[in-house]
């Protein structure tokens, strides 16, 4: 998904890419037994048992309350009230983001005029471009490129870092200078005392399970949410992007865990903490991706522009900073 159509098109060219701006999120919400959609949708509302009450708490927002949210929980309850907020929210980010209270989720893009009630169309992205590789080897070409330019790429390679400052690293047994390094790690990863602390992300697992049926989830739902104590966040029907064809289908299950570095927390303390790690990297060091930027918000799309970026700043031996976007500093 992206609002970049620069970045689209540059994807498109390389591996073409099939619209999917139709899909809808679905969220469960356990006490009312029902599926709501994500964003809510005004039509959801008419189904709550609790309506009356909710439409009460609706009434009583105010923009500047929202304005001044200093966290998750205080945005959330003044932008769509209390109820609604433990309906969908509160338990899922608890679960999410393995903390006892959304109050610390403390940075997040708050739209000044808080999150609304949908109406017009249930796809989630229908305001953006939201797509799927249209070949059944998804994104194989578009990571394939460095091949036919003959580049030498080490896979399943350790390597040590001997000096930062100087961008000396040992791999394979041989040390190395470098000219240009471009790391799309956790920045804390090249500092072995972690002076500051070990940066925090949340990983996952995954669980595949295959069921017989052709399809599983309604039409134009590829995602459903759970909002409630179960331990899982989400099942993906992958075919829904990919189109394959089969009499059987893949569901993965994804679980918030502690293995793996997929997340980056959004909490104002782990990244101020990010960034003093980030600051001590040397000239032409980057940092970039997901994991290099430590902030959850930065997709595939945003990881694309950072590429771009940053060639053009080789190309024109032009070294701005470890990032080369500076909405992320
Ligand atoms: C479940 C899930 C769903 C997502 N869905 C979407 C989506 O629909 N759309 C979207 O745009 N984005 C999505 N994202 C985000 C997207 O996957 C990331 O933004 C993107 O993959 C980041 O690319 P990257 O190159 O920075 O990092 P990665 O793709 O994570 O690559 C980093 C690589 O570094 C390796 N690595 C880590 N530490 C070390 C180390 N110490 N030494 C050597 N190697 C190391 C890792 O194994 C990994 O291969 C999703 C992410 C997750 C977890």
């Amino acid at each position: 998904m992206t609002h970049n159509k620069k970045i689209y098109q540059y994807l498109n060219k390389i591996v073409p890419l099939r619209k999917c701006s139709d899909h809808e999120f679905l969220t469960y919400v356990e006490t009312d037994n029902q599926f709501y959609h994500y964003p809510l949708h005004v039509t959801d509302l008419k189904k709550m048992p609790d309506k009356k009450k909710i439409k009460k708490e609706l009434k009583k927002r105010s923009l500047l309350k929202i304005k001044n949210s200093k966290n998750m929980e205080d945005f959330w309850i003044n932008s769509i009230g209390k109820t609604l907020y433990n309906k969908t929210i509160n338990t899922y980010n608890k679960k999410m983001w393995f903390v006892d209270s959304t109050k610390k989720i403390d940075t997040f893009n708050w739209s000044p005029k808080g999150a609304t009630l949908k109406s017009g169309p249930r796809a989630a992205w229908d305001k953006a471009i939201s797509c799927y590789p249209k070949k059944l080897n998804g994104y194989n070409d578009f990571f394939d490129l460095p091949k036919k330019r003959n580049l030498k790429i080490l896979f399943n390679t350790n390597f040590k870092l001997i000096s930062l400052k100087n961008k000396i690293f040992e791999i394979n047994k041989v040390k190395k200078k470098f000219d240009i390094v471009i790391s799309t790690i956790s920045p804390d990863t090249y500092f072995k005392n972690k002076i500051y602390g070990e940066l925090k992300f949340i990983g996952r697992d995954f669980h595949k399970i295959v069921f017989p049926s052709k399809e599983i989830f309604p039409k134009n739902v590829y995602f459903l949410y759970y909002a409630n104590k179960e331990k899982f966040t989400r099942l993906v029907e992958y075919k829904k992007f990919t189109k394959h064809k089969s009499n059987t289908t893949l569901i993965g299950m994804e679980i918030p865990s502690h293995k793996g570095k997929h997340y980056p927390l959004p909490i104002k303390k782990e990244i101020e903490k990010s960034k003093k790690y980030i600051s001590k990297f040397p000239k032409w060091f980057y940092s970039i991706g997901r994991a290099g930027t430590y902030r959850y918000e930065v997709d595939i799309d945003d990881c694309i522009e950072q590429a771009l970026k940053l060639k053009d700043e080789i190309n024109n031996n032009f070294f701005e900073g470890a990032f080369p976007i500076k909405k992320w500093l």
